[in-house]
């Protein structure tokens, strides 16, 4: 089996430390500054019975000018064309603004949309419980998986669940 995911969110919340423990090198350019992946960047992950293919989509967040705008007409093309849709989220920062933007446009596209709760490493449950519900009230998502993308806790439970999408 074989298919693209496409990986969303905010900046900072670990989407490049998460493309990177999974495909297990460095392809992504991670920084602290948000936005510094200015391109689609695709990493080809091998796995016993499968090949993912990955896309880090920088281009969806709130555009303040003209090429920004472009960029997020860009990512939602290519969000349409994947088997999977991994969207990221700040566990120890909780729903903002950003969020709902990028839950907007993912309204518009049918592919199914993995809630990717990042950086449980820095959260006790409790509060992994209230971020869960704040979430899953707004969109249908086919899944939910906590992991910590630094620590790689839950990254081959993810995996499989993506395999199965394939
Ligand atoms: P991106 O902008 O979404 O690509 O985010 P990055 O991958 O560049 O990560 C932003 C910051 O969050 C970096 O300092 C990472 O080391 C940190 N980070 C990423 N994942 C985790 C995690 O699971 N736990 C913790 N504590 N920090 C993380
Ligand atoms: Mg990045």
């Amino acid at each position: 089996r074989s298919g693209f995911v496409g990986i969303v969110g905010r900046p900072n919340v670990g989407k490049s430390t998460l493309m990177n423990r999974m495909i297990g090198q460095k392809i992504a350019i991670m920084s602290d500054k948000p936005q510094t992946t200015r391109n689609k960047i695709h990493g080809v992950l091998t796995r016993d019975n499968s090949q993912i293919v990955f896309l880090d989509t920088p281009g969806i967040h709130k555009p303040n000018s003209k090429l920004g705008d472009y960029m997020v007409k860009a990512a939602e093309g290519a969000l349409s064309e994947v088997e999977a849709i991994l969207f990221l989220v700040d566990v120890a920062e909780g729903y903002g603004g950003g969020d709902r933007f990028i839950i907007e446009r993912l309204k518009s596209v049918k592919t199914p949309v993995f809630l990717i709760l990042n950086k449980i490493d820095k959260i006790d449950d409790e509060k992994l419980m209230k971020t869960i519900i704040e979430y899953k009230d707004r969109y249908d998502f086919a899944e939910i998986i906590p992991i910590s993308a630094l620590q790689g806790s839950n990254v081959e439970r993810l995996l499989d669940q993506i395999d199965r999408y394939l």
